[in-house]
């Protein structure tokens, strides 16, 4: 029977796993730490005596596909789901709060009212979006959008920042083109934003891991696989370091890993080479605040502009912030990136507290830097994601960095993972 061995135990090795455990097949899945989820994970913080998540994950109601994975996993419910496609926005210099609500229907009537857009901005702002359809491939989205414009502050930059992780005036236009026609071109009902109630664990990847165990998968952790051999058009053997894998006639490979380490192991493989940071701030208030205005208990986030952080979520009393494309901030101490974190806190959600107090009075803040967050997301870039299936007759490519035609998101691993299980599944036919 045909024994598959997936390296890497991030969102896409995970969905691949699932698939092909699903279909009866024998999966062994080998992951490097010492535990799964990779850049989405949760872990105990001593420090904040708190579960945290690496850093705020969203989705939206238009990630199909990772919708699709929640459903096989048996954890659709764990996601809180706002009926509303609403996302409240404050900008902490001026203290003007807005709430931006795309309508039902394909019709994006709601960018001529008034109190459903961006305040100071005009419709045919918005309707500049359409020229992302038309972008050279190697066009940022700051040349094909104005970033004169008073949306571009508003919406164009935080949209392509924390869609793509990447400055707009870098940025490739073409992969922010599918963002905008799979959410605010089909409507409020892809618009909803969708994130994990009890944690990223809880949700992707805890009742993965039971599924796989339940199928009788192996999931083996601690097990860096270091080299492969290959032989011919095969891969003929992997290298664990402590022991080695023959591979025989039927065994198949995924490797599900990121960018860079898929090319240290496939010799002549064109993967991303550059990657961009995102840090994320965790802050433990003294009790758990009161929602502020543009929040709701289904979206308990706002969208920040004006300030060091660009998000904020709340979960109990634990806040957490995020700057995503942070390649100046995350070179800076994480003392400074805390200072001003807690000064976005206190005026975003409207606290009765010195935005300025000592870091001694302050609450415990826990600063995350995750310096590879994911691939740059250039026009350069694009042309360097792989394709799911190899010149290896046994072995498949996972990740968010392959060519899913998504932006490097839990929504393109799940697709990736999907992509290189099919092309497991057909080889064996
Ligand atoms: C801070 C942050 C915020 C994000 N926010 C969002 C968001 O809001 N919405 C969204 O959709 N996406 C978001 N993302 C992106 C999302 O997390 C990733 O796209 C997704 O998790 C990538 O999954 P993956 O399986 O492709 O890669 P990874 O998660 O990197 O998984 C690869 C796995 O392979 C393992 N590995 C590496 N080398 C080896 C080896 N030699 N042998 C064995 N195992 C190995 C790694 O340990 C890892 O577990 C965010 C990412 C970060 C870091």
């Amino acid at each position: 029977m045909t024994r598959v061995h997936v390296i890497g135990a991030g969102i896409s090795g995970l969905s691949c796993a699932v698939r092909l455990a699903r279909e009866g097949r024998s999966v062994t899945l080998h992951e490097a730490a010492g535990q799964a989820g990779g850049r989405c994970r949760s872990y105990f913080d001593a420090k904040l005596d708190r579960s945290i998540d690496n850093g705020n994950h969203m989705l939206l109601s238009a990630n199909v596909a990772a919708l699709s994975y929640l459903e096989e996993i048996g954890a659709r419910h764990t996601l809180r789901a706002p009926q509303e496609a609403a996302y409240g926005f404050v900008d902490l210099r001026s203290g003007a709060r807005w709430t931006l609500r795309p309508n039902a229907g394909p019709l994006p009537w709601w960018i001529l009212v008034p109190g459903r857009r961006v305040p100071g901005t005009r419709p045919g702002a918005y309707l500049a979006g359409l020229r992302l359809a038309f972008a050279k491939p190697n066009q940022t989205v700051a040349e094909v959008l104005d970033p004169a414009d008073p949306l571009w502050e508003r919406f164009w930059k935080p949209l392509t920042v924390a869609a793509l992780n990447t400055a707009p005036e870098e940025a490739a236009a073409r992969l922010l083109w599918p963002v905008l026609r799979e959410t605010f071109g089909r409507g409020a009902a892809a618009c909803r934003p969708l994130i994990a109630r009890d944690g990223l664990a809880a949700s992707f990847i805890d009742p993965a891991l039971a599924l796989l165990r339940e199928a009788g998968a192996e999931v083996r952790f601690n097990r860096r696989l270091r080299a492969i051999a290959f032989a011919g058009d095969r891969a003929a053997q992997l290298d664990f370091g402590t022991d080695g894998v023959a591979l025989g006639p039927d065994a198949r490979v995924v490797i599900a890993v990121p960018p860079n380490v898929a090319a240290a192991l496939l010799p002549g493989l064109a993967a991303p080479q550059d990657s961009r940071p995102i840090v994320n701030g965790h802050i433990r208030l003294a009790q758990a605040p009161p929602l502020a205005p543009g929040m709701t208990a289904e979206r308990p986030f706002l969208g920040l502009v004006g300030g060091a952080a660009q998000w904020l979520f709340l979960r109990g009393d634990v806040v957490s912030l995020t700057v995503s494309a942070a390649a100046e901030l995350s070179t800076r101490p994480s003392e400074e990136i805390a200072a001003r974190f807690w000064a976005d806190t206190v005026r975003a959600l409207d606290l009765d507290l010195d935005p300025n107090l000592d870091p001694a009075e302050r609450p415990t803040i826990r600063i995350v830097k995750e310096r590879q967050a994911t691939f740059a997301q250039t026009p350069a870039a694009l042309g360097a994601r792989a394709p799911a299936r190899t010149r290896w007759a046994n072995l498949a490519l996972a990740g968010d960095w392959t060519d899913t035609g998504f932006p490097a998101t839990i929504e393109s691993a799940v697709r990736s993972g999907r992509a290189a299980a099919q092309v497991v599944t057909e080889d064996c036919r």
